[in-house]
């Protein structure tokens, strides 16, 4: 179980959930929050910064970007001294699915403990540098993976809270089957899954994050639909239901009679994750239901049947 965090310790709030369900736009709203620093999804840190010096969302290769190399002067004396075999190694070890038996009980073996407490100690680390580097009251990590979620959360000097964002099954499914290009990767398109895949994923998803609940970390769900709709209340609702410092006030335009809410999105140094990330500037907030008109019924209809409970447990018909 987690012990009680100090004023020091940096709070991270990690949006958790299945990809393709608006934690992107989700994750560059909160960043127009005063106070609030996005990391983007610092599990790929590792893998697609360091290793293969993708992008930073400023548009800098990582190995460039100013944020990212003061984040790793101050972490670990600069990003050369991480042992990325070991650091893959541990991954391995205590942050996959397969894992989580050991990683969700509230007191694991010594042995798990010990290689948990190292593997979140590199996350750790990140975050209490960025929140020097940044000089935010909060963090943002998107990595969405619950695994991982489960391995910060046995740190008890890192203040963790989750936001676990979930949109409808059935949209979903039709964003995952759709193709996606990746500026950062030279073009190469992110992955696609057939419905069922998705959907069985989205179910595992949506469920398995009930564990981070179970070790004692805050939780809330918000709602794609409901963010889109009224961006400025759903992120109120999410700071009050999280007990986040300072005050939630998005700069938003529109919203209700006055047509759709708009932001400006400002630059950011969103490590790896959606090609949202890239965006700046005047962004109009529109649900993205198009699978409703285009989505093949009998797609549609396999996906209903798969995550039916889910969808009527998250308010959706
Ligand atoms: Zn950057």
């Amino acid at each position: 179980m987690r012990g009680q965090t100090r004023d020091q310790d940096p709070t991270v709030v990690y949006l958790a959930g299945w990809g393709r369900s608006g934690s992107t736009l989700l994750e560059r709203l909160l960043g127009e929050l005063p106070g609030v620093t996005l990391l983007g999804e610092v599990v790929h840190l590792w893998e697609r910064g360091l290793h293969e010096d993708q992008l930073c969302a400023c548009g800098a290769a990582f190995s460039a970007c100013p944020f990212w190399t003061a984040v790793g002067a101050r972490a670990f004396g600069g990003w050369q001294a991480v042992d990325l075999d070991r650091l893959a190694y541990l991954r391995e070890r205590v942050d996959r699915q397969r894992r989580m038996p050991r990683t969700a009980r509230r007191r694991p073996d010594p042995g798990t403990r010990a290689e948990v407490e190292q593997y979140a100690g590199h996350f750790r680390a990140v975050y209490a540098a960025a929140q020097q580097v940044g000089g935010a009251r909060v963090l943002v990590d998107s990595s969405k993976e619950i695994p991982t979620a489960l391995t910060l959360s046995h740190r008890d000097d890192l203040d963790l809270r989750v936001l676990h964002v979930v949109r409808d099954a059935r949209g979903v499914a039709y964003s995952w089957a759709k193709t996606v290009a990746r500026p950062e990767a030279g073009g190469e398109p992110m992955p696609r899954f057939s419905p069922a895949r998705s959907t069985g994923l989205w179910l595992s998803g949506n469920l398995t994050v009930q564990a981070l609940a179970w070790r004692g970390v805050p939780l809330t769900r918000m709602r794609y639909e409901d963010l889109v709709a009224d961006p400025a209340a759903a992120l109120a609702e999410a700071w009050r239901a999280l007990d986040l410092p300072g005050s939630p006030e998005l700069p938003v335009r529109g919203g209700g009679a006055a047509g759709p809410p708009e932001v400006d999105l400002g630059p950011c140094h969103s490590v790896a994750g959606n090609p949202m990330r890239f965006r700046t500037g005047p962004t109009e907030l529109r649900a993205d239901e198009e699978w409703r008109a285009a989505m093949a019924p009998g797609d549609r209809r396999l996906v209903t049947a798969m995550a039916w409970p889910l969808l009527r447990r998250f308010g959706y018909r």
